[in-house]
């Protein structure tokens, strides 16, 4: 008898150990209820305050410190068998313990939506009719209404039950009949077995792969030999053939019976994928992101607990989807900040894969072509395998980089003459041209002319963007709109100018400059209508557009073949950026846009205008590449003792009144130090980066610790010590374990 599980005693209640849908902070326990099964991974409506609440159970038959007194006993148990295998409980609440998150948040977070309510599992099985059992053992006599005779000689022919259309089919419409029947007890409602609705694709005929070039081939040898856990970074130029890599390993785990898991950073690179692995994957695949009904994501999540699916593509939350043959998992662009769940429970998605892969016993593959410089020091460090695809794939050319140095340059809307030059050479050329620029709107800012005034956001410390075809003014971090001023509010002049320049005005030149070329703005305000961003990406791909202008959503993993030059407005920010990671971001970013540019057989040049052409890192960069930067940067990184060569934890607070979220962090450093050892450092607390946002104060407290141990060894008493402390009701604090943002 394992020790976890004692036997009750008569002395000792046993109870369950229960994940209760609350910020609680931790399991709760509750004797068991007064009829029925319990089993780790069901449901359960327990007493919680004055209300009841949902929770899962994650434990039976544990011993208790409560006083039986103190005991209450669980309601109502809501599945008849568990939804989560005692696994799949045991990684959601490794997750929750080291995020340190509150385990109910963590296990109804990971549960599709109706789930966590106490809705049963959808049932897809069609409705339809069956004779109740025992009913017809004294036949009734229905000599004076024949058509319910009819009805209940066809429904006890087929025992099993019959769905309206098949009643319709055999007797025409029975509705009142049948009703009939029904009240005099002799056939009931039933749901009838058949195959489960479709969650899951699949085309019957997958496409043939092309076969591997050698630096392909290499890799997929070394993760196909592995046996049992172990984690590769495979880690290839844009283009390189990484996706092949992936597909080819999934179809030998396909093969031998497994499933399998790819995490994609953004709902924005599914509908490509989706397609691809759709046309090559030979086996039935679910697809989990958070842009689908509530519906369709408990299908896909059903299907793919179940083993129907046999392969999940999902975004970061399908990370905690249970997958019991897991086999292998693949994390695409693992570099991506998209992973990193930065609200509620905070978790990085690509940790977890790890993790979740070593659990399960299998390979995990990180790919990108911009690796974090966490998963290079893993690499280099040994504790990842270091797979590499050097050269593009097929027979696409490496893109050509230039510098635009636009110091004392005349610039139309941010775009330099050099850069309008090459734009019209390869449009005349029947080219594509691609413009990136990180921010949307049409200018940053509105100032006034005469007195100076900036359009500035009353909640937050930050300026409001003017969006010129909306005619509003917008903040980016907290939503507030007005309406375009057409004086100033200040000193009523009429003199109302736009500072710098987002997409949309950007967009507004090139119309004027290059008339009737076809054009398409690709960011979050063009793209608000769903299903807009893959029309518009399938559009461009085809060559429909001849200028693509966009944000970030433009520079990830799309693929482009006619675009030849891509030209990089501006990124300068990045260089000087106040946040540790901000080069590395800059860097990502660069090398991603510029992975856009020359994909097929065309060559490709990008062109980055900057006022820091000599600024090292950039020009380290530039002359050898991803590698060589993150060498140095990782150098860096040793020197300042900052991660990956030290490990953080972030306590954010924030209030509507001054000084309260600074208060509240000054008494947890109070609680932490005397927790902490010597080597354990904290930063602050002091005001967050833009301190007011939507009308909060905001504070941060940072803890640094030399491994994660000491780090976590720090967080587990203090969690439960925060939780304690009297923090007036409008303070909301969080904790945020390996944070991505400072
Ligand atoms: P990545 O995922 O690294 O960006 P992909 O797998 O998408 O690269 O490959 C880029 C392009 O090269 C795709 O059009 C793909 O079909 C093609 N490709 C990949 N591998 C090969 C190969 N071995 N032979 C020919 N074409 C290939
Ligand atoms: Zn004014
Ligand atoms: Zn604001």
């Amino acid at each position: 008898m394992p020790a976890a599980n004692p036997e009750p005693s008569a002395q000792m209640p046993s109870v369950v150990r229960v994940a209760v849908a609350a910020p609680v902070g931790e399991l709760l326990d509750y004797l068991r209820p007064a009829s029925g099964n319990v089993s780790p991974g069901m449901r359960v409506l327990v007493p919680l305050g004055r209300g009841q609440r949902v929770g899962m159970i994650a434990a039976v038959n544990q011993p208790t410190d409560l006083p039986s007194a103190r005991l209450k006993r669980i309601a109502t148990v809501l599945d008849p068998t568990p939804l989560l295998t005692p696994a799949d409980l045991s990684f959601l609440l490794w997750a929750s313990e080291y995020y340190r998150g509150d385990p109910g948040e963590a296990l109804f977070g990971a549960l599709p939506a109706r789930l966590r309510r106490a809705q049963p599992l959808l049932d897809d099985r069609p409705l339809g009719w069956r004779v109740r059992a025992g009913a017809v053992a004294e036949p009734p006599d229905l000599r004076r209404a024949p058509r319910q005779g009819a009805v209940l000689a066809l429904l006890t022919a087929a025992p099993q039950g019959l769905t309206d259309a098949a009643v319709r089919t055999a007797l025409g419409d029975c509705s009142g009949p049948l009703r009939a029947l029904a009240a005099r007890g002799l056939v009931e409602r039933c749901r009838l077995d058949a195959p489960a609705a479709a969650a899951v694709t699949q085309l019957p005929q997958p496409e043939p792969p092309p076969s591997l070039n050698e630096h392909q081939a290499d890799a997929e040898a070394v993760v196909a030999a592995s046996q049992g856990f172990g984690c590769f970074l495979l880690d290839g130029v844009t283009g390189s053939g990484k996706t092949e890599v992936y597909l080819r390993l999934i179809a030998r785990v396909l093969d031998a019976g497994r499933q399998v898991l790819v995490l994609v950073p953004e709902i924005g690179l599914t509908p490509q994928l989706r397609k691809r692995f759709a046309r090559r994957v030979p086996a039935p695949m679910a697809v989990l992101h958070s842009g689908l009904a509530d519906t369709d994501r408990e299908r896909a999540w059903r299907a793919a607990a179940g083993g129907e699916a046999r392969l999940l593509l999902g975004t970061r939350s399908a990370v905690f989807t249970p997958l019991p043959q897991l086999g292998l998992v693949i994390v695409d662009e693992e570099h991506d900040l998209s992973l990193k769940q930065q609200e509620g429970f905070r978790y990085s998605a690509r940790d977890l894969a790890v993790r979740r892969a070593q659990q399960a016993g299998c390979p995990v593959v990180l790919g990108s072509a911009t690796p974090a410089l966490e998963t290079l020091h893993n690499a280099r460090n040994g504790r990842y395998r270091h797979l590499r695809l050097p050269e593009r794939a097929g027979r696409a050319v490496d893109p050509e980089i230039l510098l635009a140095d636009i110091r004392a340059q005349p610039l139309e809307t941010g775009l330099s003459h050099a850069l309008l030059t090459r734009m019209e050479r390869e449009i005349d050329a029947g080219n594509q041209v691609l413009l990136f620029l990180n921010r949307r709107g049409f200018s940053p800012v509105l100032t006034c002319h005469d007195c100076g005034w900036v359009s500035e956001c009353t909640r937050c410390d930050a300026r409001m963007t003017l969006h010129r075809g909306r005619a509003i003014l917008v903040c980016h971090h907290c939503g507030l709109e007005h309406r375009q001023p057409v004086q100033c509010p200040y000193c009523a002049s009429p003199d109302l100018r736009p500072l710098g320049q987002g997409t949309e005005r950007v967009e507004d030149t090139l119309r004027q400059r290059f008339p009737g070329l076809p054009l398409a703005r690709i960011d979050r305000d063009s793209t608000r209508r769903r299903g807009e961003l893959e029309r518009l990406l399938t559009a461009a791909a085809r060559g429909e557009h001849r200028i693509l202008l966009g944000t970030q959503m433009l520079a990830k993993g799309h693929h482009l073949p006619g675009v030849t030059l891509v030209g990089i407005l501006d990124l300068d920010h990045g260089l000087y950026g106040s946040d540790f990671r901000a080069t590395e971001r800059m860097a990502q970013l660069l090398v991603q846009v510029a992975g856009r540019a020359g994909r097929a057989e065309r060559p490709g040049t990008v062109l980055l205008q900057t006022r820091h052409p000599q600024h090292p890192m950039l020009q380290l960069l530039l002359r050898d590449g991803y590698g060589a930067f993150a060498t140095a940067a990782l150098a860096e990184r040793e020197e300042a003792n900052l991660p990956p060569f030290s490990h953080q934890a972030m306590l954010r607070a924030d209030s509507p009144k001054e000084q309260a979220a600074l208060d509240f962090l000054l008494q947890a450093l109070a609680a932490a130090r005397p927790l902490a050892p010597q080597d354990v450092e904290f930063w602050g607390p002091a005001p967050a980066q833009m301190e007011r946002r939507a009308g909060r104060i905001r504070a941060q407290l940072l803890l640094q610790a030399p491994t994660r141990a000491l780090l976590q060894g720090v967080l587990a008493p203090l969690l439960p010590a925060l939780r304690a402390l009297k923090a007036p009701r409008e303070l909301r604090w969080s904790v945020d374990v390996d944070p991505q943002e400072s």
